[in-house]
């Protein structure tokens, strides 16, 4: 038995093809709460980390519509408000999954800061591009009037703002829980951290933080927060029950258990998509460089077999 780290996908989340309705999401979150129960019955102390995307996409517009009555909030403030809504989700959902199974604890969801570098190459490159697709006349305009690095996407035709997605270098209020650990709080909390991959904020002076515009890969977090915390797994819950090695190529094969050095060389070899499942095998490998015992790439309804090595692509070290 041991600590277990799951970070949560947008899929885990919310159904593909759904129209993100509040019900849609509290059903789904239902089922994959009753998923991650299972855990905790089989004697495991569970730690939640979650995506934002659709839900900091849904923000963007609602503020974007209501700009001519309400002022506009910065991405910063946006991340904040996502994690407020998903881990409140979590919270209900998770907290009722636990009790049906006889296993209670407390879910806690905390709002969570990441620093970053202002020398991240990333606030020179923008590259992760949030929100609605625009036509070239409006991608013209945003430039000059927000001042926002635009991109074009040639495969849909429309042209999307890009923000910087810097290196996660520290969880902010990580420190604090890692102090917690030795009083216990493993079998009675379920702490819910840095959803989004935490708050992108710069360290202005000591203790002094400032946000910024950019968003933070959920899955490169969740290996800082895991190497934090000491999990000895780390479960990356998406939409698909593995990585695959040729995917969706006619000689597609789907990776089973694989050791690190193997997987790096996977990795190299470009195998699994930039900005999807390559920052979770990236994630992975760190993951596995700072102590951890297995990171498993699986989807919700494959978890618990994935955790007795029986499907999911399960990464180990060499
Ligand atoms: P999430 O939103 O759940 O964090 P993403 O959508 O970013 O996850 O990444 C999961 C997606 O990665 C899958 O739906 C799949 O389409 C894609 N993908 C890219 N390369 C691979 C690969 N080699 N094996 C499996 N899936 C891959
Ligand atoms: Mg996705």
């Amino acid at each position: 038995m041991g600590r277990v780290l799951v970070a949560l996908g947008g899929n885990a989340l919310q159904r593909a093809g759904g129209h993100g309705t509040w019900p849609e999401q509290v059903a789904q979150m239902r089922s994959t709460a009753a998923v991650l129960a299972t855990l905790v019955v089989d004697g495991e102390e569970l730690i939640i980390t979650h995506g934002n995307g659709p839900q900091v996409g849904t923000l963007l517009r609602q503020n974007e519509l209501a700009e001519r009555e309400l002022p506009r909030r910065p991405m910063d403030v946006l991340g904040a408000e996502t994690q407020g809504q998903i881990g409140y989700l979590i919270e209900q959902e998770l907290t009722a999954a636990l009790v049906r199974a006889k296993v209670p604890r407390t879910v806690l969801a905390l709002v969570s800061r990441t620093a970053v570098s202002r020398k991240d190459r990333a606030f020179k490159h923008p590259d992760k591009p949030v929100g609605r697709y625009y036509t070239e006349a409006e991608a013209r305009t945003l430039r000059k009037r927000e001042s926002w690095e635009m991109e074009y996407d040639g495969a849909r035709g429309g042209w999307r703002r890009v923000v910087p997605s810097p290196e996660p270098l520290r969880w902010i209020e990580g420190e604090g829980l890692r102090r917690l650990l030795p009083h216990g709080w493993g079998a009675h909390i379920v702490p819910v951290v840095t959803g989004g991959g935490g708050v992108p904020v710069i360290e202005t002076s000591q203790g002094t933080y400032e946000g910024v515009e950019a968003v933070i890969d959920k899955d490169r977090t969740a290996a800082l927060v895991a190497a934090t915390l000491g999990a000895d797994t780390l479960v990356i819950l998406t939409d698909v029950p593995a990585a695959a090695v040729g995917f969706r190529k006619p000689w597609e094969k789907w990776l089973g258990e694989v050791r690190a050095k193997e997987m790096e060389t996977y990795l190299q070899r470009g195998e699994f998509g930039e900005g999807s499942m390559g920052p979770k095998v990236e994630a992975s490998l760190r993951f596995l460089r700072t102590g951890g015992h297995r990171a498993i790439i699986t989807d919700p309804p494959s978890l618990a077999r994935a955790m007795r090595n029986e499907t999911g692509t399960r990464i180990v070290p060499d």
